[in-house]
């Protein structure tokens, strides 16, 4: 089984944190050579059974500057082309503006999407819940998934949902 992955959230959510934690702990192929203009692989996990390839989509983030059209629309194709989105966001921070205009962007792709709710460690179960409770109310997500990149919680639990869709 082999597929491909896309880590999108806004900046500072734990991308970079939950990539370094799973390619560093079973070691693989991390490649800084833009693959594509569109796809960059960020990482490959190789796993007994199969093989995880992380993909940065540059573009999923509300942008300080208007984007054109068309570049949305190259960010968004992109987001098609991968068997599995992985939409990180900061449980810290709740549903604001940025979310919701990456779920705006989720709305017409077809590719499983689930939700990854980084930074658990900072906030009590309570809080988690009611975080879970809104986001279900905003999109169907395949799986939502609380994690610590920083701590490892979860992480393992996710990587197994993860192969279960590839
Ligand atoms: P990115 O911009 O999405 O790639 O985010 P980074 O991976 O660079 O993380 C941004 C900051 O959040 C860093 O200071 C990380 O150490 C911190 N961080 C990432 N994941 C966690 C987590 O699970 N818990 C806590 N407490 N901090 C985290
Ligand atoms: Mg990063």
């Amino acid at each position: 089984k082999s597929g491909f992955i896309s880590i999108i959230g806004r900046p500072n959510v734990g991308k970079s944190t939950f990539l370094n934690r799973v390619i560093g702990q079973k070691i693989a192929i991390m490649s800084d050579k833009p693959q594509t203009t569109r796809n960059k692989v960020q990482g490959v996990l190789t796993l007994d059974d199969s093989q995880l390839i992380f993909i940065d989509t540059p573009g999923i983030h509300k942008p300080k500057h208007r984007l054109g059209d068309f570049m949305m629309k190259v960010a968004q194709n992109t987001l098609k082309e991968v068997d599995l989105v992985l939409f990180m966001v900061n449980a810290q921070e709740g549903y604001g503006r940025g979310e919701e205009f990456i779920i705006e962007k989720l709305q017409n792709v077809k590719t499983p999407v689930f939700l990854v709710i980084n930074k658990i460690d900072l906030i009590h179960p309570d809080e988690l819940l009611k975080l879970i409770e809104s986001y279900n109310e905003k999109f169907n997500f395949a799986e939502i998934v609380p994690i610590s990149a920083l701590e490892g919680n979860n992480v393992e639990k996710l990587l197994e949902q993860i192969k279960e869709k590839m």
